[in-house]
């Protein structure tokens, strides 16, 4: 983090800000559900600890040292504390108004610049996939000094999935036209869920339009660089409006509520591609091929604060039959990836995650399932790490490779 001591400039949108805090009644009881609380077990990585920060950072009563910061850094957004809060404070904006005035005291450096940008972020992965530097750039990484963070984004480059090999599907009328939003980093690495997903949607006979526009301007917001995100919603409002679908659907919990929530394009409703196959009145009509193996599902804290819509996924899976599919324990709720946070703050990214991995271990799966690209990547390089075979994937990328209504 850059070093700065300075307090804060006052905004004209203070009061609203202002508002939101006081609307924290300091009761304590999300304390519990913050897992950089339970990490640290202190107040100042708590959300009332950073509610508090905010507050003192907007009136001048805290300095903006790189300590206090610090603590602001650290929180991972995941909105555990926003969906048990009894006083519904929305923790969400607080954080993201407050990094915002943050962002105008300290220049980000050029890696947040980077991690921030998501044409640059899915520029740097396709060409990533297109060198297949997950195979090199590890060996690289150990060029960098230890601790610095370029070694890390180097350390943890994904591997790239490769295409599912799926059955052709008879010819179907098509009876709708949905789109299918790419996303950034999903783009790349998470192709084969993008493919599953468009393959089970055309098993249902809807037409299928992928988004040629990015980014929900999820990554830029949550750094508080809220006009970035607010011109990457824009241009993906443009492009989903004149895309002649009905609905718009993620496969990324992590791309869904910023889509829903800041984007919002207008004659388009936003789903969860997993929820809309399953609530879809042909959904009963596909088979699927039984699979006798024992899956450990991972919900990341995107789909249970924000997506919602938990039980569909089970719903979902439950059609391969013999499959066995089991709750990863819910604490810590975070796996530590948050967006680009696993690269930013190693530490307690992966502090969290090592804890995830020995619950998955414990379970004795066959496969890891997970519907968040942030999620997949960072579990599944801590299994490349400790070299595991098992593999994360999306439920959606299971249920297209045994769907069964297919030709051979
Ligand atoms: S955010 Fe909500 S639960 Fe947490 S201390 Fe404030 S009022 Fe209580
Ligand atoms: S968003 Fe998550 S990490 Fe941040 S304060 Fe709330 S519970 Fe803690």
């Amino acid at each position: 983090m850059t070093g700065v001591s300075a307090h804060l400039p006052v905004c004209p949108d203070n009061p609203p800000l202002r508002g939101l805090i006081d609307a924290c009644v300091m009761c304590g009881l999300c304390l519990p559900h913050c897992p950089t609380y339970r990490l640290a077990g202190n107040e100042a990585e708590s959300p009332r600890g950073r509610i508090a920060l905010a507050a003192g950072l907007i009136d001048g009563a805290i300095e903006a040292d790189s300590a206090a910061l610090s603590h602001l850094d650290h929180c991972l957004g995941c909105l555990s504390c926003q969906t048990v809060c009894p006083s519904q404070v929305r923790y969400d904006d607080i954080l993201v108004a407050t990094r915002a005035r943050l962002d105008a005291l300290r220049p980000p450096s050029r890696l947040r610049r980077a991690l921030r940008d998501p044409r640059l972020l899915t520029r740097a992965a396709r060409l990533a996939a297109w060198t297949q530097a997950s195979r090199w750039l590890p060996k690289l990484a150990t060029l960098f000094p230890a601790r610095s963070p370029w070694r890390r984004l180097a350390q943890v480059e994904p591997a790239v999935p490769d295409p599912l090999r799926l059955r052709a599907l008879p010819a179907t009328p098509k009876r709708s036209r949905v789109a299918l939003l790419r996303g950034c980093v999903a783009s790349v690495y998470d192709r084969d869920t993008l493919q599953a997903a468009r393959y089970l949607l055309e098993a249902l006979g809807h037409e299928v339009v992928e988004t040629s526009s990015e980014c929900c301007g999820a990554l830029a917001r949550h750094a508080g660089d809220v006009a970035g995100a607010a011109r990457a919603a824009d241009e993906t409002r443009t492009t989903l409006e004149t895309s002649g679908a009905e609905v718009v659907l993620t496969c990324a919990s992590g791309c869904h509520g910023d889509l829903r929530d800041q984007v919002r394009p207008q004659g388009l409703r936003v789903a969860d591609a997993l929820a809309f196959l399953v609530e879809d009145a042909r959904w009963p009509t596909l088979r699927f091929r039984a699979l006798e193996k024992c899956a450990a599902l991972h919900l990341p804290c995107t789909q249970v604060n924000v997506v919602g819509d938990v039980g569909k996924i089970r719903d979902a899976l439950a059609r391969i039959p013999a499959l066995s599919i089991t709750d990863l324990p819910q604490q810590p709720r975070c796996c530590g990836a948050a967006g680009t946070y696993f690269i930013e703050n190693p530490g307690i990214a992966d502090a969290l995650r090592d804890e995830k991995l020995a619950q998955t271990a414990a379970l004795e799966p066959d496969l890891l399932l997970t519907t968040n690209i942030g999620c997949r990547i960072h579990l599944g390089n801590g299994l490349r790490e400790s070299k595991s075979p098992l593999e994360v994937t999306h439920p959606l990328a299971l249920l297209a490779r045994h769907l069964d209504n297919a030709s051979p």
